[in-house]
This record gives structure tokens, sequence and C-alpha cells, in this order.
């Protein structure tokens, strides 16, 4: 039976107010490779839009991969983030900026006037052949090869979560097969692997849920595909905040 990407299901909690809405945008194929530099060209795109704030500052996370020594974090001038990236090879990267529209930033979800409240931008970029970023971290995996069930063993990496592919089935030995082995997501719906992994995404953190399930802003949606080909977006909805 074929699976398709769908909406997760806000978690109801008392907490609920105090927890938000994100939106992920991913390469739509897994196996298309993101190169740092188009990575880099998107957020100097969402700079020069006037989606992020060049005059403020950006934080910036890194792990070299595999990961063994604790991730680097940094504080840097917005406008050298988008360089920073570059210097990712080998390494997971996130770089991430909050910023306001009511200040007068473009926001691409606000095409009837910005919607008050703060938007979290964060960009991620796996500069890997072996691992993959997970924007929705499943509760569960399942082995395509033996059947076995059992919780996955990832790697938390910002809001997110990293994948290695050269993990193998604790039941039967069998490597990581992103078309066969299934995830199954907090809110029940069960995906294969591969509709959950990328390369690199943008995740757009809202105190509100969107007004529109695709981005409205056709400007914006024009730099992900020349940055990721034709993407995905995945919506989060009523997750604690970065
Ligand atoms: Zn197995």
């Amino acid at each position: 039976m074929p699976v398709h990407r769908e909406r997760t299901d806000p978690i109801r909690t008392p907490a609920q107010l105090e927890l938000c809405h994100r939106r992920w945008l991913l390469p739509d194929d897994t196996g298309r490779a993101v190169p740092l530099p188009l990575v880099a060209r998107l957020w100097r795109g969402l700079l020069d839009l006037g989606v992020l704030d060049a005059s403020s500052e950006a934080q910036l996370e890194r792990v070299a991969l595999p990961p063994a020594a604790p991730a680097d974090e940094s504080d840097l001038p917005a406008a050298a983030s988008a360089g920073a990236l570059l210097a990712g090879a080998g390494a997971a990267t996130w770089v991430s900026q909050v910023v306001f529209p009511e200040e007068g930033r473009r926001d691409p979800y606000g095409d009837e006037g910005p919607d008050p409240g703060y938007r979290d931008y964060t960009l991620y970029a796996i500069d890997s052949p072996r691992f993959l970023l997970v924007p929705l971290p499943p509760v569960e995996l399942s082995c395509g090869a033996c059947g076995r069930t059992g919780a996955p063993d990832l790697t938390p990496f910002g809001a997110a979560a990293l994948l290695d592919l050269e993990a193998s089935c604790p039941a039967c030995g069998a490597r990581r097969d992103l078309g066969r082995d299934r995830a199954r997501l907090r809110s029940g719906a069960i995906f294969l692997l591969e509709e959950l992994c990328a390369r690199a995404a943008l995740s757009i953190e809202l105190p509100r849920a969107p007004r529109d399930d695709e981005l409205p802003d056709a400007v914006v949606a024009a730099l992900l595909r020349d940055a990721f080909g034709g993407y995905d977006e995945l919506a989060d909805d009523g997750v604690p905040p970065a």
C-alpha cells in the first residue's frame, strides 16, 4: 500500500498555548544532492529579500560527522551566516534567526498582511553520504527485512535528528533501507523512511498555524526550488519551541 506524506495531527495538551507550529520545507527527493553553495545561496536570498534581518545576529550549530564530539555553537552576524554555511563540509550544520514580521520583515506566510508573533527560520544542511536529517523524528522504526519494530537510534540535532545509514537492525543485522523501512510518527502516521529524510531543510516556526498549507510567497518558493529542486512541505503542529 503506498504511503503518502500528510499533515501530522496536533497533540492537544494543557500547555498548548506554549506550543508552536513548524513547517518543514525539504527536497522532494532524498537522493538529490543539495550542495552547500546552494544552501548558502538560499540563506543569502532570505537575507536579501528581508525575510531575515541582515543587521542582526544568527545562531549556528555544527557537528562533524559521524558525531563524536559535542556540537559547536556560535553567534555570528547574520550577514556572515550564509558564508559560514559553506564551511560545513563533512558536517551537519544549522543556522537560525528569530525575527518579527511586525518590525518590517517579509513574512512568506503573510500574504494578507503581517501576522503578529515571531518567526524562527532554521536552515539545516547535512554534508555527508552517510547521514540524513530527519525533520520529524519517528517514535518507532520497522525493519523492512525482518519486521522487527523498535525505538530508532537517532542523534538529536536542533529540532530534528540525524539518521546514520550505516546503522543496522539489532534483530537481523540488515542496514537501514530508506525505501523499505517504515517509520511511525508520534501522531500515529506511518511513512516509508525515505519520505521523512532530507539532506537539507528549512524550518519555519510560528506561534500560530499559517492560514495556508502551501507557502503563499511565490518569490520565496522560487528561492526554495532553486536550492532544493522540487520541495515538499511537512507540518508539525503543537510542538515545543526550538
Ligand atoms: Zn531486521
